[in-house]
Parts: structure tokens; sequence; C-alpha cells
């Protein structure tokens, strides 16, 4: 939307990337500030924009796309919130609220995956799809789908990773690291998984390791169980471990295997996300255009 001015917060585990813009040609270089104390951390982020606000002028909306468990229902409580997390401290901790309390503008919040579907389906890879879900592998596993220009809610936000696959035959003794539910897809192929079994990052063991088809057997049984409740045009696989080399068709021959051809050709549906690392701030940016629009179209409705 040319000539609006919006805020975007990728809030992550570690840190909390920060930027002005409204498009991919129209986004600022992201600060970057480290997820410390939520206190600290939230003064270091209305401090950013209140400098840019200063610097160039108001902001329209910001957006949010945070981790996750997230409070993503518009006027439920718990909106704009951090849920109940394993991060120390981040538990309930309110992001929207005190930045539509500081600026007096619309705020936007969703889960960081939600907004990266979002990105990805209005400017990358997934562009033109009327269902598309984008998957993040790395410290955790986390999803978000696009329905019609929509990213889905329900009583919370899908949780794609967390349910439990068929085990590999050469890792049945492994526990899993999932804190909820120990051995779901989560627990067995996040970078977390791959670290405690290994002790080192998927890209770092040698091709013929048997870690690459372990993992992918995983994801590939993720890839079936989106094909079999959503069948989307495009499934979006972004994140630190979607970065190995070779892992992309490892998963695509898994989903074919197990899909038995039954789901047409995952290889046609898999790729790795059109607008890179900045998947997630340009969700944002989409939120905060999301929440303007919203306001905008509520007053002129009165
Ligand atoms: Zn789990």
């Amino acid at each position: 939307m040319d000539g609006r001015r919006f805020g975007a917060i990728e809030a992550g585990g570690t840190k909390f990337l920060c930027a002005i813009g409204s498009s991919p040609d129209r986004l600022g270089t992201p600060k970057r500030i480290p997820t410390t104390s939520p206190t600290e951390t939230l003064a270091e982020v209305t401090a950013y924009f209140e400098e840019q606000i200063r610097r160039d002028g108001p902001l329209d909306a910001i957006g949010i796309a945070s981790f996750g468990p997230a409070g993503v229902r518009t006027g439920a409580p718990g909106w704009g919130r951090i849920l109940s997390t394993p991060k120390p401290g981040w538990s309930d901790i309110d992001l929207a609220g005190p930045l539509k309390d500081a600026f007096g503008i619309p705020v936007g919040f969703d889960t960081d995956v939600n907004g990266a579907a979002l990105a990805e389906y209005r400017w990358g890879a997934a562009k033109g799809c009327d269902v598309a879900t984008y998957i993040t592998v790395g410290t955790g596993i986390g999803g978000g789908t696009v329905v019609g220009g929509r990213a889905v809610h329900g009583s919370r936000h899908p949780e794609v990773a967390h349910f439990f696959p068929r085990r590999h035959e050469a890792d049945l003794a492994f526990a899993g690291v999932c804190p909820f539910h120990d051995d779901c897809v989560e627990g067995l192929a996040s970078g977390s998984a791959i670290a405690r079994r290994w002790g080192t990052s998927l890209s770092e063991l040698p091709q013929d390791h048997i870690a690459h088809d372990i993992v992918a057997y995983y994801l590939g049984q993720l890839v079936t169980v989106l094909q079999a409740v959503l069948s989307p045009q495009r499934i979006v696989i972004g994140g630190g471990v979607s970065g190995t080399p070779g892992l992309l068709p490892r998963i695509s021959r898994v989903a074919e295997a197990l899909g038995n051809s039954y789901f047409g050709d995952a290889a046609q549906i898999l790729t790795t996300p059109g607008l890179g690392e900045r998947a997630g701030l340009l969700g944002a940016v989409i939120l905060a255009e999301q929440a303007y629009e919203k306001t905008t179209n509520a007053l002129q409705s009165r």
C-alpha cells in the first residue's frame, strides 16, 4: 500500500527484528534487539519506534509476528499476548497492548509463521494459492496456513508439528525433546532434537549419515498430514534446518512414498521461501496493514 508507513516486528525467542515499511521494495534495514527480559526488550522496541517517528513522521499501524504460542483471536482474552511458553519469563506477556498504549495506533498481531505464510502468499513462493502453508524448521518447528488470503485461527492457532508420527526404524530408542509431548514431530525433527541425538546441526553431518533419512522421514509425514487435511497448493519450508543441502528432495521422496501417490506430486508443492529470511518481517507489515484497514473500515461504517 503506497504512502502508508507501517512498523513491523518479528518477535523471536532470541531476537526481535524491527523495521519500517510497506512492501518488499519498501522495507527498511531491520534493527536487531536481543530477546532478554520482556521489560527490557519491549522498552528497546518502543524506543526504536519513537526514534523512527521523531525522525520521519508518524506510523499508520504496527504489526507483530510473534513466536508462539500466542493469543491470536481478536477480541478474546489473551489477544496480543505470548501464552504459556517454555521460554522463562515470557509466559502471559502482553506484546500488543503496550505498543497500542504507547503510540495510539492500530496494532496487528499473529504468529511469526502465520505472518510468514501471509507474506509468501502475497509476494513470495505461494503467490496466488488458495491454500498454502509455511513451515519453519529451526530450533522448533512451526507452521502457518493461509486460506483465501487469511491466516487460519480457530480456538487457538494450529500447531502443525505437534502430532505423533510413525517412528523411523533406526530411531526407536530416542525419547524426543518436545516439553509437552516428547516424540511429536517437533520433538523428533527440530534442530533441538537433532542436536540432542547427534550433538551438531544436520548440515554438519555427512550426506550419507542416517540423520538425514530420519529427519526427512518425520518431515515427510508432516507434509502428508498437511496434504491429507488441507490439500495446500504450496508448502513453503523455511528455517535453519531446512537449508540443509538435499533435505527438501528427501522430504518429497518420503511424502510421495508414504502418500502412495494419493495426494499428487509432493515435489510440485514443496518449495523454499520466495522471500528468504524476510518472510516474517514482511508478514508483520501485512498484519499492520490489516489492522489499519480494519480500523479505517470500522470508522467509515459508523
Ligand atoms: Zn509437541
